[in-house]
């Protein structure tokens, strides 16, 4: 009945969102939580030349946003998709910088429930710029008493949820990631569809609804196939990413989170994700951006 009602919502939605834009897709991280050549997670969308989306800010992303020309001023929003670091390390160097920067306007900080060892987005922000925060010498961030912009913390449950921000339409659906509290981003632009999974065993079906008829689903290719059994509770294997993508029809699929256990196992997985899925798949590199046609 939800995912019936999300669907719903989107349609009623979707005229006044179609116009023709000029949307890429840019990976700023292709890796993982290793010591490596390749930024952890963190992606940007480009709407007619700005930087409108930034989903995960991993370790290195702080410093491919300023080499793809990316301003913080222009972003509608920023998501992260759970709260280990190799997903959220940069985030307090982007909110320092941001303080320098032309931004006046609120920044939303899209992010999950918590459970166990992990914060919700309120408690993280509060942990970190808090009175009692690690940086609360930044606490101007979350109050307004200064020069500095707002940043403000929007949940998300582990159902499927929908949000405007301006022009763009957010859906979000709980995905399994271990004990994590971890979420799949949809976002909706202009008629356009970009799925971010997340990391996530997708051992659900959910992913499969959120991402139907995706121009793009970024997903993540942690582990090889013959993986151990608790790598797989936390990470989905290449004929499973087959299978997701073939069930929602994706366009494109990017094979991201690149951790070294998969190098050279590349081709392996390509056969494995070719059983099912017949589609486009693009390798994840750093800085690589793709048109959203
Ligand atoms: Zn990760």
């Amino acid at each position: 009945m939800r995912q019936y009602l999300f669907t719903i919502i989107f349609l009623s939605l979707s005229p006044i969102l179609i116009f023709a834009k000029d949307i890429s897709l840019q990976i700023l991280g292709s890796g993982g939580p290793e010591f490596s050549k390749r930024a952890s997670s963190s992606y940007i969308i480009w709407v007619d030349g700005k930087a409108k989306v930034l989903v995960d800010a991993g370790g290195g992303a702080f410093l491919r946003f300023t080499q793809s020309g990316a301003k913080i001023e222009d972003l509608e929003f920023m998501a992260l998709t759970h709260l280990h670091i190799d997903h959220s390390a940069d985030l307090p160097a982007f909110m320092k910088a941001g303080y320098f920067s032309k931004r006046t306007t609120v920044l939303p900080i899209l992010g999950t429930t918590g459970a166990r060892d992990f914060p919700n987005i309120n408690e993280y922000l509060q942990r970190l710029f808090g009175k009692k925060g690690a940086y609360a010498y930044m606490n101007d961030i979350l109050t307004p008493q200064s020069d500095s912009f707002q940043i403000k913390p929007i949940m998300f449950n582990q159902g499927f949820n929908s949000k405007n921000f301006g022009q763009i339409m957010v859906g979000t659906v709980g995905v399994a990631h271990g004990k994590v509290p971890a979420i799949a981003y949809c976002i909706n632009i202009a008629g356009k569809k970009i799925v971010f999974a997340g990391d996530t065993s997708a051992s659900s079906d959910k992913l499969i609804s959120l991402a139907q008829d995706a121009d793009y689903l970024v997903i993540h290719h942690a582990i090889p196939q013959d993986a151990g059994h608790f790598a797989k509770l936390l990470h989905i294997t290449p004929k499973r990413i087959g299978e997701v993508a073939q069930k929602a029809k994706i366009k494109h699929l990017v094979l991201s989170h690149r951790m070294k256990r998969t190098y050279n196992a590349e081709n392996e997985s390509l056969k494995l994700i070719r059983e099912s899925f017949r589609g486009d798949i693009i390798w994840a590199e750093d800085l690589l951006t793709l048109e959203v046609e």
